[in-house]
């Protein structure tokens, strides 16, 4: 069932989302070689909480961190570990905080030190096609459309699309209804309504879209060890379009 959420509800879920984007501004000045992503892991789950708020994703189905971080084939989900960060790796971090019960969730995918052209091309394209997919949002516009402009945009610049893990609806669950896939077409799909709140967010890979799940039975990897970006923000739909709850305070 996909909810509309009242003024009341949006407020918290601004608030929550704020303290998201506010993590990722915290922690990207510690993405360097040599940090472990267990050290990353600690760091977020202290500002969430300093920020009266819980990570999401801890204990989220039995996961063991408070946020994922993936590196460079791993497309999400990737356990915070004892492995350091290095020079060239790109890492896609996600978060995830609950604020009197309503959610955010946002990832971003960061360069480590220096990294190679072909990884910059995949970290613009991806960001540029999350934009391609939220300009799509308005009123009685429908998710096909959101789907199918990522998609487009995507095949474009010979990217592949991760068509397993989908974006979804936010609220007083970090994962409701609708699906918000990063394929399919213009004009399919569930019609977008004022105070529906949802999270988009393309996972694209250099190589082929085929994935697989490591035998943690959590992180989730390119099937050709090629590099994937993932970028993701939590939006609500306005009366001409979108706000974006995962980014600066009242901006998009
Ligand atoms: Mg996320
Ligand atoms: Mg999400």
């Amino acid at each position: 069932m996909i909810t509309i959420k009242s003024d009341r509800e949006i407020e918290l879920l601004r608030v929550a989302g704020n303290i998201v984007y506010q993590t990722h501004q915290y922690l990207k000045q510690y993405i360097k070689p040599g940090i472990t992503t267990l050290e990353l892991d600690k760091l977020a789950e202290d500002f969430i909480k300093r920020k009266g708020a819980t990570p999401s994703f801890k204990g989220y189905e039995g996961f063991p961190g408070s946020i994922c971080t993936s590196i460079n084939e791993q497309v999400v989900h990737g356990i915070p570990s004892n492995r350091k960060l290095k020079n060239g790796d790109i890492i896609s971090i996600d978060i995830g905080a609950c604020y009197k019960g309503y959610h955010g969730d946002s990832a971003w995918t960061y360069e480590v030190g220096t990294i190679d052209d072909e990884k910059k091309k995949l970290l613009y394209y991806t960001e540029r096609a999350l934009f391609e997919g939220l300009n799509q949002i308005k009123p009685d516009n429908r998710i096909g459309d959101i789907s199918f402009a990522i998609e487009s945009y995507a095949k474009e610049h010979n990217l592949g699309v991760v068509k397993e893990l989908v974006g979804h609806g936010v609220g007083t669950n970090i994962h409701e209804d609708p699906d918000v896939p990063n394929f399919g077409k213009k004009g399919t799909g569930p019609k977008l309504k004022k105070g529906m709140v949802i999270a988009v967010e393309p996972m694209l890979n250099l190589g082929s879209s085929n994935i697989v799940m490591l035998d943690d039975n959590w992180t989730i990897e390119t099937e050709d060890y090629s590099p994937s970006a993932h970028f993701e923000h939590t939006v609500v739909v306005t009366d001409d379009g979108y706000e974006i709850l995962t980014g600066a305070m009242h901006n998009g």
